[in-house]
């Protein structure tokens, strides 16, 4: 009797987390730093050991640059190897399709690590304007690292990424941007006390270590 009530109760249970879980809010963590910094290296680690889906904007910006029949390639093209930031309504589109496609094949998969974004004022606030409401942030994971540190692993990545902007000419470009319009967005969420820092300069390992106790305290 008591086993039937209790089965009964579990039962119950799971079917309410379930329905829950159908309609949990994806859970997003941007991740910020500059070129170089490790957002990419470190993002795949958190994949590894805990339920995050990795969605880097510059790689959704790469994958739509080389779709055939994208109205956007060129531009997308051209933005890149000047460092600059793609008008938002098109990684905005890229993000939120990219979300909506893993939340539908796995519902249980609503936690998202956002790569290199929000990178500027036209961003955050498209974001804002789009996902309010859509979407809960939970903090800003950012990769504190030296621009020196930044530059040479940029230009030791550009041996072999094939990527056209790992040159020294596209990379000041990228400094720079970050520099004058990514640090902002990073200080307005630090005045909202919602950027998590980790020392990034420092080896693969070690910096994830550093990860690992933010994530493991923020749950
Ligand atoms: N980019 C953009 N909007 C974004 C993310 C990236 O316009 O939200 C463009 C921008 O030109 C940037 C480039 O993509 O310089 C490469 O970004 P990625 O994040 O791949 O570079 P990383 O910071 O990882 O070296
Ligand atoms: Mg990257």
């Amino acid at each position: 009797m008591i086993g039937r009530l209790f089965s009964n109760v579990s039962h119950k249970v799971q079917s309410l987390l379930y329905r829950a879980s159908l309609m949990m809010k994806p859970q997003v963590v941007f991740v910020l730093g500059g070129p170089g910094a490790g957002k990419g290296t470190q993002c795949t680690k958190i994949v590894e050991n805990y339920s995050y889906t990795h969605l880097s904007a510059g790689d959704l910006l790469r994958a739509e640059r080389a779709r055939e029949g994208s109205q956007f390639g060129q531009l997308i093209a051209s933005y890149i190897k000047d460092g600059k930031i793609v008008p938002v309504e098109i990684t905005i589109d890229l993000l939120r399709k990219a979300m909506e496609e893993m939340m539908k094949k796995d519902e249980k998969m609503f936690r998202f690590l956002i790569d290199g974004f929000p990178r500027n004022e036209d961003n955050l606030q498209g974001w804002n304007r789009v996902m309010d409401g859509k979407a809960d942030v939970k903090f800003v994971l950012f990769f504190d690292c030296a621009i020196e540190v930044c530059i040479d692993r940029c230009l030791e990545r550009g041996k072999s990424s094939g990527r056209t902007d790992d040159n020294r000419e596209s990379l000041e470009k990228r400094i720079q941007t970050y520099l004058q319009s990514t640090r902002p967005i990073i200080e307005q969420y630090e005045k909202l006390g919602k950027v998590r820092t980790v020392d990034a300069s420092r080896s693969v390992d070690e910096v994830f270590a550093g990860v690992k106790a933010i994530l493991d305290r923020e749950g």
